[in-house]
């Protein structure tokens, strides 16, 4: 029998206070402890009698340390940095200021330069950084500002009462994999706060549950991803020069899938390289790692990366629906920032700057609710109000059916892209449907046959291990480790569909869009169909992908014991 992570029942836990407690150390929830503390201590200086504490405010961060699970491009928009930290540049890890920006069309030997770059790609002015490096560096300030950040604690479940969200409990640690405690165990902490500020990145679990209890979805879009798989290089001299700025449409996606890849070039000879593939694409045999691999044969980035070597790798969902598809962003005792609420510029494919913004709007709510003591359900919203007044919501609304205009492929997508840029983002309708990306998945009996134009992008990459890269030797670079005696942290709820229905219907696609040879069908001669489930929850990289694009949403990922997952070193 599996047995999944889930908190014990019947076990007495530490009680903590909280005022305050943002679940996620990443951008937007260091962004929003930082403002926060900027704003006491404004306060404070000039009350000198009425004066508010930072003790009771918490970061839970599931990373052992810091910015270890955080993965991006990256390229960083400075607008929200500015407004938070003013002159910002003189002592944040930036990599390179971009210089130079080009946009390709690949087929797939020839490669086609756009004469002119569309304007929601040029990033002169933009930041080419490490999202680590860059929020490791947030969180040493959060720190060194008198806020505690617990590393290696995760945020399991809400607590509710009522109507009311009371609380976060962290995860149990010392539990083995048949689910009982070992002789380390330590049970989560109850932490209860006045406020819970959801800060967890793309499909939050705990979001994930608020939406879902609460029904938050019920009037928008459904939202839709798409995963990065990223692979972080050293090349020699020349190749891609710091601040140089690559995006590319087509090869190896055909017309049919939605997706392109970046190259940022960073100091040092390192080169970012990655391939965003949609989840929503009909074929369940693509395989997003395989794609990014067949993109680094094309002749153009196979000469940028010739005589280099990939020194990290990783992967990373991210929320395309836009802004029809983000919840309501504050409630009873809530809040939700950044890749949480689908805060991303899909366009633009950056969403840092608008988590950090997110981060800042909540800290100024939450600063308000601790002055006046007021944290009921009418104060937190007002942290919506401040989102729908703020150029997170301009800029959103501007590209706000930019990602359901592809539905019937790229050409479609460029005709509806076009006209919406001439209509400030509405189009041909004022709201574009869309439909979450896992039902557009087709089974293989309706698949149309496989041609020349889709073949290169199924079956696992076998790699040549210089240019290409099998998934485990790619896993091997991200630094993932777990704790091996624990609960599966993927929460299959029926294994028997594996088996059975999706091994027919669909062809077991967790195998194919698992970047991280998770999931695995292995002969078993005692079950029906002679085939069982092999979760291999270790070399998880936390990417979510399962969680989303299963087609039949029976995969729920929930946090393994804190500290476990990638180390994103330098990513
Ligand atoms: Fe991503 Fe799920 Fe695979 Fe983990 S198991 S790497 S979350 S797809």
């Amino acid at each position: 029998m599996i047995h999944f992570r889930k908190p014990l029942a019947n076990v007495e836990r530490p009680q903590m206070e909280a005022d305050v407690v943002i679940v996620g150390g990443g951008p937007s929830g260091m962004a929003c402890a930082l403002r926060l503390s900027q704003l006491i201590d404004d306060h404070n200086a000039i009350h000198p009698d009425a004066q508010l504490s930072k003790e009771n405010i918490y970061v839970l961060e599931k990373s052992r340390e810091t910015a270890q699970h955080l993965l991006s491009g990256a390229l960083l928009d400075p607008r929200s940095m500015r407004e938070l930290l003013p002159g910002f540049e003189k002592e944040a890890p930036i990599d390179a200021e971009v210089v130079k920006e080009a946009v390709y069309f690949l087929t797939e030997k020839g490669k086609f330069k756009l004469p002119i770059t569309p304007p929601p790609l040029r990033d002169h002015g933009n930041y080419v950084i490490s999202i680590n490096k860059f929020v490791k560096w947030m969180g040493e300030k959060v720190e060194a500002a008198g806020i505690t950040v617990f590393n290696g604690f995760a945020g399991s479940e809400l607590l509710i009462k009522g109507d009311r969200v009371i609380g976060v409990r962290t995860d149990d640690k010392g539990v083995d994999k048949e689910g009982n405690p070992k002789s380390n165990f330590e049970p989560g902490y109850d932490l209860k706060a006045k406020c819970v500020i959801l800060a967890e990145g793309s499909r939050g679990s705990l979001t994930k549950q608020l939406v879902a209890r609460f029904n938050l979805d019920h009037d928008r879009n459904p939202q839709t991803y798409g995963v990065g798989v990223k692979e972080l290089w050293e090349v020699p001299s020349g190749r891609v020069s710091k601040g140089e700025v690559i995006y590319t449409m087509g090869y190896p996606l055909t017309t049919q899938e939605y997706g392109g890849a970046w190259i940022y070039g960073s100091k040092d000879n390192i080169v970012s390289l990655g391939f965003v593939t949609g989840l929503d694409y009909h074929d369940p045999r693509i395989d997003p790692q395989k794609v990014l691999q067949e993109f680094k044969k094309h002749p153009f980035i196979a000469h940028l990366l010739e005589g280099g070597k990939m020194i990290r790798y990783g992967a990373k969902s991210l929320p395309y629906g836009g802004w029809f598809a983000i919840p309501p962003v504050a409630g009873d005792g809530w809040m939700i920032l950044g890749d949480s609420a689908g805060f991303l510029n899909s366009q633009r494919l950056k969403g840092i700057h608008l988590a950090i913004k997110s981060g800042m709007l909540a800290a100024e709510t939450a600063f308000d609710a601790m002055t006046t003591n007021d944290f009921s359900s009418q104060q937190l919203r007002t942290y919506q109000t401040r989102v729908d007044k703020s150029w997170i919501k301009e800029e959103l609304w501007q590209v706000r059916n930019f990602h359901q205009g592809f539905e019937h492929g790229m050409l479609e997508g460029m005709v509806h892209t076009a006209f919406q840029q001439i209509t400030g983002g509405r189009g041909f309708h004022e709201r574009y449907a869309s439909v979450p990306g896992h039902e557009r998945m087709q089974t293989l009996n309706t698949l149309s046959p496989v041609g020349d134009d889709r073949a290169h992008m199924l079956g696992t990459a076998k790699g040549d291990g210089k240019l290409t890269f099998d998934k485990l030797t790619d896993v091997y670079h991200s630094g993932t480790k777990h704790e091996e005696d624990q609960p599966s942290h993927l929460v299959v709820h029926d294994t028997n569909i594996c088996a059975t229905r999706c091994t027919v219907e669909f062809g077991n696609p967790c195998q194919s869009f698992c970047p991280a040879s998770v999931y695995e069908m292995e002969e078993a001669a005692d079950v029906p169909g002679g085939k069982q489930l092999r979760i291999n929850a270790s070399n998880c990289v936390h990417c979510k992908t399962c969680d989303i694009m299963d087609p039949y949403q029976i995969i729920t990922w929930v946090p393994p014991e804190g500290g476990g997952g990638p180390n994103y070193d330098g990513m």
